[in-house]
């Protein structure tokens, strides 16, 4: 216990109320023990703090701040520093608005492309996620603004987030999907992890003895607090006996009711309850000395950060005949309405109401570029306009270069639901190749958070990819373009050539009830590699305005033991004519290995700065993780003896230099599912549940019970097929499209989050609104039996407090 001495001067009830929130986003407080009010709030990628006296409700409403580029777009700087610096942003405006914790970083894995909130995560790479979280983390609490690692772990889809079993095995759990939020914890130190709404492999996030203490603060020795998602809470008491130390938001007397009682009866030890609270006051003691002083920090200062973060972020893709940097005096044509209003963020809880939007359209024409403008397109409607084409067309012909802008507008990715493709909206692609035939040198500039498809691509000479840029996107678009910025960025995942070739098509989202991870390891590069598919850009991949060549490349030794250290040298040479700077990546590959393993994992990278024929030598360390597996049969991290390559290079798939390096180890008992799930070795395109059951165990019942009545752990979906589900469903469904808006996908968001939220949420959440007597009610209409009638009398007779206690509700959200 770090404080011991006040938890000791709490009551009971005190400390039941302490491991819940006091409302939405503030902490409890205690002015006589030196206890603070502290806020935390959302993040990542700019501060989200409600404004309480603004108009309405919502995700819109909060107090300006600046927005950063989206974490799918930062993770493409492949730059540590320059996070480090975004943090430290961060965390100067946290201080000014009093934010104690910042919710974020989001760090779990791009496990397919159609997740709806990919924007929010940094790579399909365990190993750069990693490194990208843990220099966020360091950033913003060096400032002494804390960090929430977030969703801790395998939140890997957002269908049915709230309820789904990730059926994930164990060495896909540690290689995947821990070592991203294990390397932020040991580099980062976070002040809190917040858990994950989903279950995995049976237990919700919340429930996790295994995650939590077994590998979080067990193994990796995490000090801080571990704070739930919002509604991630299920039930409260075994999780506080899984560490979960506070709940978010406040449940109200909810689960404090319940904790007496359980302390009470002897099933909550109060040793357990006292940590949980120890940990939140740290928490607090922890910010207490930040919210003494008045802080303030320099918008334009950050604003300039924002676009540089942009400009080192965004990735050319393609530039065919050098059609980039647009030559000086060229007539462009600018086509596309995303040139005047790009999309610059994500859609959820981490939508920022910036200081100032800055387009490409002003930006070009504040450097004089001679152009003209097309629509091309309406944003918000895929509907194919033959005159806005047309128009469009007109221009392209009479330009030298026609640039459009294009991409995943605000519908299509956000958070709570999935995409269900990875298709542009039509109307773009349309748009493009009808530009492209009309003129040879055509450019994209393409914006979204996630992988499209490119059905043009090979029509079009050149390709930027703005991603979500943030506020200061605009004019880092504007000046790569015309080449008074070099582009840097490189890809952070994989696009392939089409959907169906990713490894989860078909078997992704899962849920309601399960969700299997059948590809287990092999995820992104892991797979596209390892399977021998043609990609459209491989992971890793970037272009320049100059060229680079790799030489020299030293290992410090030929042969290893496990457990030795590995330095590796190699020289990066700008062989162009302007500066310039190269991501250069380290893959290690197991020749030898007995156990499945993907062809190549990443293991290292740097990006370096270099003037015109400027030489830098990089060295980079491997430890007994860049070799190892997780060996199931053992627990722990495993390194066969053999033969391995380490491969240097621009992309996965442009490795320039290989060396061989022989690492000796004792022989250790390996798993062999050889004969009981052959794919995993050899044809990992074709991996059946059959294979994953050999290598999971038994799988779970991945439908739920059509018997078993609806109970507060189900959500209304559950329902959809009894009489009164069914009617209410529809009703909700129908009700929530009409508060459609770009912060919520067009009422994508609040559809899914009404009808896949579990009931015993509309109580926990709702600051008293939803009474435990109107879900009883709720629930006898639902599993339609004969008490339908008074289940509606109980949920009617709710109302007027209901009513009576909405109004606060709506302004602590
Ligand atoms: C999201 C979190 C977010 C929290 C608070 C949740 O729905 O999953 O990432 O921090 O809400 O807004």
């Amino acid at each position: 216990m770090k404080y011991p001495e006040i938890v000791a001067k709490m009551t009971l009830q005190q400390k039941a109320k302490f491991v819940s929130g006091f409302d939405y986003w503030h902490l409890e407080a205690d002015e006589a023990l030196g206890l603070p009010q502290i806020m935390v709030t959302d993040g990542p990628n700019g501060l989200r703090k409600q404004n309480p006296n603004a108009d309405g409700v919502g995700l819109g409403n909060s107090y300006p701040a600046t927005a950063f580029p989206n974490s799918a777009t930062l993770g493409c700087s492949w730059d540590p520093d320059l996070i480090v610096r975004e943090g430290k942003a961060l965390g100067e405006e946290c201080l000014k608005e009093k934010v104690s914790v910042l919710l974020g970083p989001g760090t779990n894995i791009k496990r397919a492309p159609t997740c709806g909130r990919n924007f929010e995560y940094f790579s399909e790479d365990p190993y750069l996620s990693g490194k990208c979280a843990a220099a966020w983390i360091n950033g913003v609490q060096s400032m002494g603004v804390g960090a929430s690692l977030k969703h801790f772990a395998c939140n890997s889809q957002e269908a049915f987030r709230m309820v789904v079993d990730e059926i994930v095995d164990e060495r896909a759990l540690r290689e995947l999907y821990l070592t991203a939020f294990e390397i932020a914890v040991k580099e980062g130190q976070p002040w809190t992890i917040m858990n994950c709404y989903n279950r995995v492999n049976g237990l919700y996030g919340s429930e996790q003895v295994h995650l939590q203490q077994e590998i979080a603060r067990g193994e990796w020795g995490f000090e801080g607090l571990f704070i739930t998602d919002w509604g991630a809470s299920v039930d409260r008491v075994p999780g506080l006996k899984a560490g979960t130390d506070l709940e978010m938001p406040s449940s109200g007397d909810y689960n404090e009711k319940k904790i007496l009682a359980a302390v009470e009866s002897g099933e909550l030890p109060m040793d357990v309850l006292d940590a949980a609270v120890d940990n939140v006051v740290a928490l607090i003691m922890k910010s207490k000395p930040q919210l003494e002083t008045d802080h303030t920090f320099d918008q334009a200062a950050h604003h300039a950060l924002a676009q540089e973060v942009a400009e080192q972020s965004m990735q050319l893709l393609k530039n065919d005949d050098n059609i980039l940097p647009l030559k000086k005096g060229a007539k462009i044509a600018v086509i596309g309405e995303m040139a005047k209003f790009p999309r610059y963020q994500g859609a959820g809880s981490s939508v920022v109401n910036p200081f100032q939007i800055d387009n490409a359209y002003w930006e070009l024409g504040k450097r004089g570029v001679n152009f003209t403008y097309a629509k091309g397109y309406s944003k918000g409607r895929d509907v194919v306009d033959d005159a806005l084409i047309a128009e469009a067309v007109r221009q392209a012909k009479a330009a030298d270069v026609a640039v459009v802008f294009a991409g995943l507008t605000e519908e299509f990715e956000g958070e709570g639901y999935d995409r269900e493709d990875i298709r542009m909206p039509n109307c773009h692609n349309t748009l493009i190749l009808e530009v492209a035939k009309a003129n040879p040198n055509t450019v994209v500039v393409l914006a979204g958070g996630s992988v499209v498809e490119m059905p043009w691509l090979s029509e079009v000479k050149g390709l930027l990819n703005s991603g979500l840029g943030g506020e200061a996107g605009g004019a880092a678009v504007a000046r790569i373009l015309t080449g008074e910025v070099n582009p840097s960025g490189k890809t952070i995942e994989t696009y392939p050539l089409s959907f169906s070739d990713n490894p989860t098509y078909g078997n992704y989202p899962g849920g309601p009830v399960t969700s299997e991870h059948r590809e287990s390891i092999y995820l992104g590069y892991r797979y596209y590699d390892t399977a021998k598919k043609d990609v459209l850009f491989p992971f890793g991949h970037g272009l320049s305005y100059t060229t680079f060549e790799y030489s020299d490349l030293k290992l410090s030794k030929k042969t290893i033991n496990d457990g030795d250290t590995l330095t590796v040298t190699f020289k990066v040479t700008n062989t162009g004519d302007v500066a310039g700077a190269e991501i250069a990546q380290l893959y290690v590959a197991d020749l030898e290995s007995t156990i499945f393993r993907p062809v190549q994992e990443l293991k290292g990278f740097r990006k370096v700065w270099l003037a015109p024929g400027e030489s830098k030598e990089i060295a980079l360390t491997l430890d007994k993780r860049a070799f190892a597996f997780f060996n199931v049969n053992t627990n722990d991290w495993c390194v066969e003896a053999g033969k391995f390559d380490i491969l240097v290079g621009a992309s996965s798939r442009d490795i320039k230099l290989q060396a061989t390096l022989t690492v000796k180890a004792e022989a250790c008992e390996i798993p062999d599912y050889r004969e009981s799930a052959p794919a995993y070795y050899d044809d990992v395109a074709n991996i059946s549940r059959a294979d994953f059951a050999a290598l999971y165990g038994e799988l779970p019942a991945d439908e739920r019970d059509p018997r078993k009545p609806i109970d507060i752990y189900c959500c209304l979906h559950d329902a959809q097929d009894t009489k009164w589900g069914g009617r209410i469903c529809k009703l909700i469904s129908g009700a929530m499209s009409k508060f459609g808006s770009a912060e919520n996908g067009d009422g994508k968001m609040l559809a899914a989050m009404a009808l896949q939220i579990p009931i015993r949420n509309f109580i926990a959440m709702s600051m008293g609104v939803f009474s435990e007597e109107m879900a009883d009610g709720l629930l006898a209409i639902l599993n339609d039996d004969q008490s339908s009638a008074k289940g509606l009398g109980k949920l009617l007779k709710g109302i007027p407090s209901a009513i009576a206690k909405l109004p606060a509700l709506m302004k602590a959200i």
